[in-house]
């Protein structure tokens, strides 16, 4: 099967598509995860990408279309897969559509984390993640259970740059004028699932396990 995990920065996405994406045997492919790493490796995508994440800027379209192209690409992903933080833009959601298109797939759902602005801003300035696995914390919300020190793999936890609290702000704003778009895009292709992402973890990961019991 193919998703979308879809929202704003913070909404959870990434916490919630750990369990889906063993739910639904699918590898998770996080755009984020993926720019972040070729950060870190030095790449001439990461150096290319730097300057627009630490600004909370969206990245070049055709960068994020090539990347995907290859990431989808690979065996891995010919059983489906659960895309998060993909599209954000509409160029973006039309060339997945011809991507789609070319490896005969379709998407099954997009499910759209709903969460307001208050909410987030909480949400993003006490996220942690692990260096080693990107495993994502909150300091309040769900706290390790040692400070600091990821449960899964025992890395060491830090606090993304665009974490910080100019970044956020814009990182709202792009989502507005940027990504909300998209939506409607797929709100007229009748796959839109809106999920209530205010809940608490364990209550949004019920609902959407009941929204893919309803699909099934
Ligand atoms: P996204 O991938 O959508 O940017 P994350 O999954 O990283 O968001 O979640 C953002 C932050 O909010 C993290 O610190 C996470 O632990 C926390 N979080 C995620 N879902 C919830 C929730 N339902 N209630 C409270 N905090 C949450
Ligand atoms: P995320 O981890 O999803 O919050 O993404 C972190 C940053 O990576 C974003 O603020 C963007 O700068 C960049 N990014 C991730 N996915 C995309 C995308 N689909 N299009 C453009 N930029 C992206």
């Amino acid at each position: 099967m193919q998703f979308v995990l879809f929202g704003p920065p913070g909404a959870g996405k990434g916490t919630q598509a750990k369990f889906l994406s063993e739910e639904l045997n699918v590898p998770h492919i996080s755009t984020g995860d993926i720019l972040r790493e070729n950060v870190k490796k030095g790449t001439a995508l990461g150096l290319k990408a730097k300057s627009y994440m630490d600004k909370g800027e969206l990245v070049p379209d055709n960068l994020l279309i090539d990347l995907i192209k290859d990431r989808l690409s690979q065996p891995d992903c010919r059983k489906g897969f659960l895309l998060d933080g993909f599209p954000r833009t509409i160029p973006q959601a039309e060339a997945l559509d011809e991507i789609l298109d070319d490896i005969n797939k379709n998407l099954d759902g997009v499910i759209n984390i709903d969460v307001g602005s208050g909410e987030l801003v909480r949400r993003l300035s006490g996220r942690r993640i692990c260096r080693s696995c990107g495993a994502s914390y909150h300091v309040v919300f769900n706290p390790p259970k040692a400070k600091d020190i990821c449960d899964a793999c025992g890395g060491e936890l830090y606090q993304r740059a665009d974490d910080q609290e100019a970044a956020i702000k814009n990182r709202l704003n792009v989502y507005v004028r940027q990504t909300q778009p998209v939506l409607e895009y797929y709100k007229k292709k009748n796959i839109l699932i809106d999920i209530d992402g205010e809940k608490e973890i364990d209550e949004v990961t019920a609902d959407i396990r009941s929204m893919l019991a309803d699909m099934a």
